[in-house]
């Protein structure tokens, strides 16, 4: 979306898609099926898919000559200089410069360790039978035993708001050997709506992991618990990194924080997408923020412009 904003602005774009291992580890990589957005329904994988349609489109149209693609590479480093020009090395050692930047390197969930590796929950999250976004995938567990794995009073609300919603067969929660942080009031809720705890850590993902299907988790005691439908809700990495090496300022929990066309601390650096704080982690909300920013910078560009254009024409 920041890219097609700014194209149709008029304004001349770099764009960094990431290398593969940077979309590897993208929350992107991870969308399927998307069912909480109209017209949206027919992609088997509801962002890759649109995203390219709108890059071949961009390619098609009068405004191709705005853009330049930098296939498979991502920004390495990035500096500012005292002219507030930005400098971006890509992973392939070659700089670039920009008078703007926005930046949405995402964030990534985190994942369950089971007996010490994240891989038995992937072919379960690949096919979305392992979920991680309640606003994206919340309404799958309607009519099925439900897991939430986690141990804040984040992961309790998670499974309470589940419940409230979807009233589903069964629900519980999994500690997986991590202390309880829920408070007594959370947990009176938790008790009301009989969410059983289990503390023991999870030793196996028990179903078919060829078709994803989920059939429950056996626990280190031995104890087997059935369900069909699983949210993990441990946390997010914060893809900052580049935000970091221009000192930005960033909240408690690493998200980069801006006013509401996306400006940062740093002048000419634009944040959009899962990355900026205090944003609903979503598509849409990711479109929003990258609009306002190609926008924000799209004014500044044409002040500039109006002001030199302004200077010639007061000399005529
Ligand atoms: C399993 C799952 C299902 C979801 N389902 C839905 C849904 O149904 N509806 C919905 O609205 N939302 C859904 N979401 C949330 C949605 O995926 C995010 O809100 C959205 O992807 C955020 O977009 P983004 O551009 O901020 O980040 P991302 O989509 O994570 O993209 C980050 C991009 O940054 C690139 N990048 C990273 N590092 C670099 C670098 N150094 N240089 C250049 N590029 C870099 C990556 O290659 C990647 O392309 C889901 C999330 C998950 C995990």
């Amino acid at each position: 979306m920041a890219v097609l904003r700014a194209v149709l602005n008029n304004d001349s774009c770099l764009f960094f898609p990431g290398s593969a291992k940077d979309r590897k580890r993208s929350r992107a990589m991870w969308v399927r099926k998307i069912e909480n957005m109209p017209a949206h329904f027919s992609y088997e994988r509801g962002i890759d898919q649109p995203n390219n349609e709108t890059l071949e489109w961009i390619a098609q149209s009068k405004f191709a000559d705005n853009l330049q693609y930098m296939k498979n590479t991502g920004v390495e480093s990035i500096k500012r200089d005292a002219e507030g020009i930005f400098h971006l090395t890509d992973h392939k050692d070659n700089v670039h410069q920009a008078r703007h930047v926005i930046f949405c390197t995402g964030v990534m969930d985190v994942q369950p360790l089971i007996g010490g590796d994240i891989a038995p929950i992937f072919p379960y999250a690949n096919l979305q039978t392992v979920d991680y976004c309640l606003r994206c995938d919340g309404h799958h567990i309607k009519d099925k035993a439900t897991a939430v794995i986690g141990h804040t009073k984040g992961a309790a609300w998670v499974a309470i708001m589940l419940y409230e919603r979807y009233r589903p067969q069964a629900m519980y929660i999994l500690l997986h050997g991590q202390p309880s942080q829920f408070d007594p009031e959370t947990q009176e809720l938790l008790d009301m709506y009989g969410i059983k705890v289990h503390s023991q850590e999870v030793a196996k993902v028990l179903g078919d992991p060829k078709k994803g299907m989920l059939t429950g988790f056996r626990l280190a005691d031995g104890t087997g618990l059935h369900a069909e439908m699983a949210f993990v809700s441990l946390g997010m990495l914060v893809y900052n990194d580049l935000a970091k090496q221009l000192d930005v300022k960033l909240d408690e929990r690493g998200f980069v924080v801006a006013d509401a066309q996306g400006l940062t601390s740093v002048p000419g650096f634009y944040v959009a997408g899962d990355v900026m704080a205090g944003t609903k982690k979503q598509i849409y909300t990711a479109w929003d923020t990258a609009v306002n920013a190609a926008d924000a910078i799209n004014m500044k560009i044409r002040s500039a412009r109006r002001a030199e254009d302004l200077k010639q024409f007061r000399k005529i």
